[in-house]
């Protein structure tokens, strides 16, 4: 149920995203977690790349969600919940989980109930380098086998 992976820089973290993306649709919802400069917008910008998402994929922090159309046409949700205390303020922002796909930095704990469904990572840093320790859980039916489609 869940990946560990050692992520070796910035170039890396954004790959990942882009492995990430590769298994991602509408209404799927991925959950960052981890301290400031950890590299959650790094990830979503790899993401992003890798789904054609127009528009600079940056820290969301003074608009809370930015949109990006893709080249799929299903839209890229990106939203920095640091400064959303509780899971109601979350979903106050109407944000179109069905129709998107939705990454929330900061958003552990505060999507409970949102959906049935959604990937959660942890991204912790290393003390002595810039090596992140990336943890990757699927939740419900439709992550039940994330690991193996990560791998694969
Ligand atoms: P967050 O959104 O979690 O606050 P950012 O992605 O904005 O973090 O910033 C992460 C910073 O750390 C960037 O400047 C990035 O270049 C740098 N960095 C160094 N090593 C890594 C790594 N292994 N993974 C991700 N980012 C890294
Ligand atoms: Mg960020």
């Amino acid at each position: 149920m869940t990946t560990r992976l050692s992520i070796p820089d910035a170039d890396a973290m954004e790959e990942l995203g882009a492995r990430l993306a590769a298994l991602l649709a509408a209404g799927d919802l991925v959950v960052l977690d981890g301290p400031l400069g950890a590299g959650k917008t790094t990830l979503t910008r790899g993401l992003g790349a890798a789904l054609g998402a127009r528009g600079a994929v940056t820290s969301p922090t003074f608009v809370l969600a930015r949109e990006h159309p893709t080249a799929s046409g299903v839209p890229l949700v990106h939203v920095d919940a640091y400064r959303l205390a509780t899971a109601r303020e979350l979903d106050d922002l109407d944000l179109d989980y069905d129709g998107a796909i939705v990454v929330v930095e900061w958003g552990a704990g505060k999507l409970d109930g949102v959906a049935d469904s959604w990937i959660d990572i942890a991204i912790a840093r290393d003390s002595l380098d810039d090596t992140r320790d990336v943890t990757i859980t699927g939740h419900g039916p439709r992550w039940a086998h994330l690991d193996a489609r990560l791998a694969g």
